[in-house]
């Protein structure tokens, strides 16, 4: 809070050496009082709420992506009056606060936020990602992958569903259990929940991380007879023969098969 204060103090207009639009290719040499990695989320917040603080034309966002994930232009998001750098960034040098895009510009910065995100590794497991050419095998986390979820429910018969949780840093906790009740509860209208083991093994030790939410959905879960493994982290996929590898994380060195799942939503990412 303290950097935000001085940040307000220190806003004598037209200090920065930006320019006023919005998106344009980065010139060879740029200078902005407050930068910001990443133009999604957490960068168009940020920038949004800074530039009140120190003035739109004193902010700029480095973002290379056009369109956001959920097919929205990158120009709609950025906020009036924020200097929209279409480039990557390849270094930051906090010595002496400048960063290095792709295309060779150097930017300076009297602040600077970080807002990248996170990336998907999905062959951190191994079987990925040429597993996810078998149609019963996807990922909620990937634009690429996420539509086959809905394909596989609509094709299951019976067997496994099984929905996972990795032991790494994840874009939303809530995803990969909202995922499951969804297909329970499609499962249910469609007359198949009968023949479905519908199992969610997590890496976490509890079901969520505050109580008052976790008591209440081990009872939703209890009710809904999905069956839950806490500690168990899947590190295996075998496409052709329809297994998945976990290990039971509480008990090193154990591995658990699960057979012939007919529908996998595989969930797994590595923070950056
Ligand atoms: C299936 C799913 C469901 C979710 N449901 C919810 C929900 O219900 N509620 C909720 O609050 N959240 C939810 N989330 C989480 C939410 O989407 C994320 O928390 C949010 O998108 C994170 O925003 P971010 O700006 O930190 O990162 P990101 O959205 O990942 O954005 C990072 C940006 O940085 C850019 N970038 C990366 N590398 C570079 C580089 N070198 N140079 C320049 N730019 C770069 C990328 O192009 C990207 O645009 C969900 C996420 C998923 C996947």
């Amino acid at each position: 809070m303290d950097a935000l204060r001085h940040l307000k103090q220190c806003h004598p207009r037209g200090i920065a050496i930006s320019q006023f639009h919005t998106s344009s290719p980065a010139s060879a040499k740029q200078h902005y009082k407050l930068l910001v990695l990443g133009g999604r989320t957490g960068g168009i917040a940020m920038s949004s709420r800074m530039k009140r603080l120190v003035g739109a034309e004193n902010v700029a966002v480095v973002e290379p992506s056009e369109i956001h994930y959920y097919h929205r232009p990158t120009a709609s998001l950025m906020p009036s009056g924020v200097k929209w750098v279409k480039s990557k960034v390849q270094e930051i040098n906090p010595e002496t606060n400048t960063v290095r895009t792709d295309d060779g510009t150097e930017i300076s910065y009297e602040y600077l936020i970080v807002a990248l995100g996170l990336e998907l590794h999905y062959e951190k497991i191994k079987g990925l990602p040429e597993g996810f050419e078998h149609p019963k095998i996807g990922s909620n986390y990937s634009v690429q992958t996420v539509e086959k979820t809905w394909k596989a429910l609509q094709d299951f018969k019976e067997g496994n569903a099984v929905f996972t949780f990795p032991n790494t840093p994840v874009k939303c906790a809530g995803a990969p259990q909202k995922i499951m009740y969804l297909s329970d509860a499609y499962l249910r209208k469609t007359g198949k929940r009968a023949k479905a083991n519908v199992i969610y093994n997590t890496s976490l030790p509890v079901i969520f991380g505050v109580k008052k939410y976790a008591d209440s959905l081990w009872e939703i879960v209890k009710k809904r007879d999905l069956q839950i493994n806490l500690r168990h982290n899947l590190i295996e996929v075998r496409a052709d023969k329809q297994e998945a590898v976990f290990e039971n994380l509480g008990k090193p060195g154990e591995t658990k098969w699960l057979l012939s799942p007919p529908l996998a939503s595989l969930l797994s990412q590595q923070g950056t």
